[in-house]
């Protein structure tokens, strides 16, 4: 099951989603290391690490799929 982090930089927040969500953009992919964007992981652990790694003040996980 794949994870997917939206960072928004300009909210200093990353936010951790199931691969189904319906927020995650269909035109995802697009990303800028300084504003942020969607990156895809392929398993929980390896998100939740990631997710650690962003350095955004808030680490969130999504209240609509509850990853
Ligand atoms: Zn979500």
């Amino acid at each position: 099951m794949g994870l997917w982090i939206n960072i928004r930089r300009s909210l200093d927040q990353a936010v951790l989603h199931r691969e189904r969500c319906i927020q995650i953009p269909t035109s995802a992919g697009r990303s800028d290391h300084w504003e942020g964007g969607w990156f895809e992981y392929p398993d929980k652990e390896t998100a939740l690490d990631a997710l650690e790694q962003t350095g955004t003040t808030q680490q969130l996980k999504c209240p609509i799929c509850k990853p």
